[in-house]
C-alpha cells in the first residue's frame, strides 16, 4: 500500500505519518527530511537545496524527483510508502505515476491562521527529529533522547506565510489530481483525533495493522 499525505506545510503531515508508519509498517518518505539530511551532510547539493528552502521556495521539480527516485529504490520501500511532502506540484505527481502506484491521497485540512499559530510554536529535536510544540511543551530538550530542541528556519512567521502562498498556488491543484482516491480529514483536534478516522480508512483499504 502506498499513500500520499497532502496538506499545507504545518498542517500535521509529519505527525500523522509517524502514527501511520508505526501501526501499518509503512516507510515514511519526507522529501523535506531527505533535503535536510543532505544539508546536514554539508554537500554542495545540500547548499543548493538550502538556498531554496530558506526562502520558502520549492526545490525545482527535476532535482526533487531525482532525489526521491534514488530513495525509493532502497529495499525498505517494498513494505509500502507514505509520501510526506511529495508530490507538491502536478509535474511531480505526473512523475510519481512512473515510480509507484498510489492507493490513496489523505488530505489534511487546517485553516491557515491555525497553521501559522502552530508553525511558529513548532520545535524539532536535533537528535531524533521528534516534533514538539511550545503550546504544550515547555522543555528545551527532547523528552525521549534529551537532544536539544530547535526551531526550523522555515518555521519563522514570514517564511511560513510565503510557504502557504506557494502551497495555495502550486500544490492545491493536486487535490483535483487525486480526487478519485482522496480522503479528507481535519487536524483541528488533537493528533489522536486526526489519526482515528485515517486509521479506519486505511484498515478499510486493506492496510495491515
Ligand atoms: P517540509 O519539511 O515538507 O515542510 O519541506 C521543507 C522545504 O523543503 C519546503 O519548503 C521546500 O523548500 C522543500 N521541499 C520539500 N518537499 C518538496 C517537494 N516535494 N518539492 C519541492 N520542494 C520541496
Amino acid at each position: 500500500m502506498n499513500i500520499i499525505l497532502l496538506g499545507a506545510p504545518g498542517s500535521g503531515k509529519g505527525t500523522l505519518a509517524k502514527k501511520i508508519t508505526k501501526d501499518f509498517g509503512l516507510v515514511q518518505i519526507s522529501t523535506g527530511d531527505l533535503f535536510r539530511g543532505e544539508i546536514a551532510g554539508g554537500s554542495e547539493l545540500g547548499l543548493k537545496l538550502k538556498s531554496y528552502m530558506d526562502k520558502g521556495q520549492l526545490v525545482p521539480d527535476e532535482l526533487t524527483i531525482k532525489i526521491l527516485s534514488q530513495r525509493i529504490t532502497k529495499p525498505d520501500c517494498k513494505k509500502g510508502v507514505i509520501f510526506d511532502g511529495f508530490p507538491r506540484t502536478v509535474a511531480q505527481a505526473e512523475a510519481l505515476k512512473n515510480i509507484a502506484k498510489i492507493d490513496s491521497a489523505v488530505l489534511i485540512d487546517l485553516p491557515f491562521e491555525e497553521i501559522e499559530r502552530r508553525a511558529v510554536a513548532r520545535r524539532v529535536c536535533s537528535k531524533c527529529g521528534e516534533i514538539y510544540s511550545t503550546l504544550d511543551y515547555a522543555g528545551k530538550n527532547c523528552a525521549k533522547c534529551h537532544g536539544e530542541l530547535f526551531q526550523r528556519d522555515d518555521d519563522k512567521l514570514e517564511t511560513v506565510r510565503l510557504r502557504l502562498e506557494v502551497y495555495e498556488k502550486t500544490t492545491t491543484p493536486l487535490i483535483d489530481f487525486y480526487s478519485d482516491r482522496l480522503f479528507k480529514v481535519s487536524s483541528l483536534g488533537s493528533p489522536e483525533d486526526t489519526y482515528k478516522p485515517v486509521k479506519n480508512f486505511l484498515l478499510g483499504l486493506g492496510g495491515k495493522k
